[in-house]
């Protein structure tokens, strides 16, 4: 009996710790389902940038980009294809931005791995980010850094 309450306790503590992407994986927080496998799942975004923005994950939590391992990401990716021709094909999009956030200083607010698959349509208003120049020598400083 004792060992039941633990148990029964360490899950909803389990619970109540997951992250919100975990627990849509879940299907104890409901979202609009686009298509799903053993690995990976992807959703509509509760706030799109344009409609029929997606979000792609996978069904395992890896914080970001650099965790996850190479089998894992190649379903990832290969969903990500996958849902970007569904948007041309089905929605009529012209094209489409893929994004991936890695940290808060980069924009993450979830901190479970996800790419967003924003569709694009003509006047929607959306620009591209803005371009700065180098500084003389800092390109070269940085070759240095990444190279070393
Ligand atoms: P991030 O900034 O982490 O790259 O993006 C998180 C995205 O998740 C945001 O675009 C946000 O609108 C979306 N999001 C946050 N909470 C939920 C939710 O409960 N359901 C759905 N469908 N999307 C969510
Ligand atoms: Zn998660």
């Amino acid at each position: 009996m004792r060992l039941d309450g633990n148990r029964i306790r360490s899950r909803r503590i389990k619970l109540i710790n997951m992250c919100i992407f975990c627990k849509i994986i879940n299907q104890e927080i409901p979202c609009y389902r686009v298509y799903e496998d053993d690995k990976v799942l992807a959703f509509l975004d509760i706030e799109p940038v344009n409609p029929g923005h997606i979000l792609v994950l996978p069904k395992i939590h890896y914080q970001n980009f650099e965790d996850i391992n190479e089998t894992d990401l190649s379903a990832l990716i290969l969903t990500v294809k996958k849902i970007g021709k569904l948007l041309k094909d089905k929605l009529g999009v012209d094209g489409y931005n893929v994004h991936e956030n890695n940290n808060p200083i980069a924009g993450q607010e979830i901190p479970h791995l996800h790419f967003h698959i924003i569709p694009r349509y003509a006047g929607d208003g959306l620009g591209h980010w803005p371009g700065k120049s180098y500084q003389p020598g800092e390109a070269e400083e940085i070759i240095k850094k990444l190279k070393n």
